[in-house]
């Protein structure tokens, strides 16, 4: 059983936090997807088929994503102890499956400057389904009887800016993450069971590479991750993210500040 004590992270050497659902189960009320309560679990991941983001339709995607986030109280503990780590000049990169906006919220009340690249898009940005209008906006607006934010340019009925199950992921976003992936020496997975693909096929790409990986999750990592692994460092912390990453991340900022 690995300890915080196998943690060797370096604040001068390139890490990405690779995060999903369990980042923001404890600490900020969200579901994960694949845990106990997971959306997987239950018919709710259904809202979020692409098959959904149609005029008619696309209510039903809205209704989920709102109450998402109004069951987030996020940002979290993990999320800020990641933004004070990425302010003591720790060259950080946030690679997340998650929508909820929290790592940008905590780098931004961190006066942070790092990227954060969203896979799965933003449900705080809402997209005009108006094909020749597709204007971008805030989804605070107006919103027609059925709970869908309305247009400010044309008035139509508009999707949030996320990628709905069966939709291809952005390919500047997926760019971004794949560089920050193969420059890692040290990939930190929290709250994600890399089995969601394309997503966790990063992490594999970052181990190729030969960077270092630390697992922070209640669950032990797949078998063919530990496979992947042989030869780079693999540490597993099984323990929720939002007690186990500030814990490694104050002892490191603690350290740099001993030096
Ligand atoms: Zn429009």
């Amino acid at each position: 059983m690995d300890t915080i004590d196998n943690v060797n992270i370096s604040a001068s050497e390139p890490v990405v936090f690779f995060t999903g659902a369990g980042i923001s189960a404890d600490d900020c009320g969200l579901p994960t997807y694949r845990g106990t309560n997971g959306i997987y679990s239950t018919n709710v991941a259904t809202p979020l088929h692409r098959d959904n983001a149609q005029p008619e339709r696309v209510h039903t995607v809205w209704n989920h994503v709102d109450s998402i986030l109004r069951a987030g109280r996020g940002p979290g503990s993990a999320h800020i102890a990641i933004a004070q780590f990425a302010a003591s000049a720790a060259p950080v990169t946030v690679v997340t499956q998650n929508i909820d906006g929290y790592h940008e919220r905590a780098f931004r009340d961190c006066g942070v400057d790092a990227p954060v690249w969203a896979l799965h898009g933003s449900a705080h940005t809402a997209a005009c389904l108006r094909p020749e209008c597709g204007t971008l906006f805030t989804p605070a607006t107006r919103r027609n009887s059925e709970g869908a934010p309305l247009c400010p340019s044309c008035q139509a009925v508009s999707r949030p800016r996320v990628v709905l199950f069966d939709e291809r992921l952005n390919p500047e976003v997926l760019a971004g993450a794949q560089q920050a992936m193969q420059r890692a020496w040290t990939v930190v997975v929290v709250g994600t069971s890399c089995e969601v693909f394309p997503a966790a096929h990063l992490v594999y790409q970052a181990v190729d590479a030969g960077a270092k990986v630390v697992w922070v999750n209640p669950l032990p990592a797949p078998a063919s991750l530990v496979d992947a692994c042989r030869g780079n460092q693999l540490v597993q912390l099984h323990g929720s993210a939002d007690t186990v990453v500030p814990e490694i991340l104050h002892r490191h900022l603690n350290d740099a500040v001993d030096r």
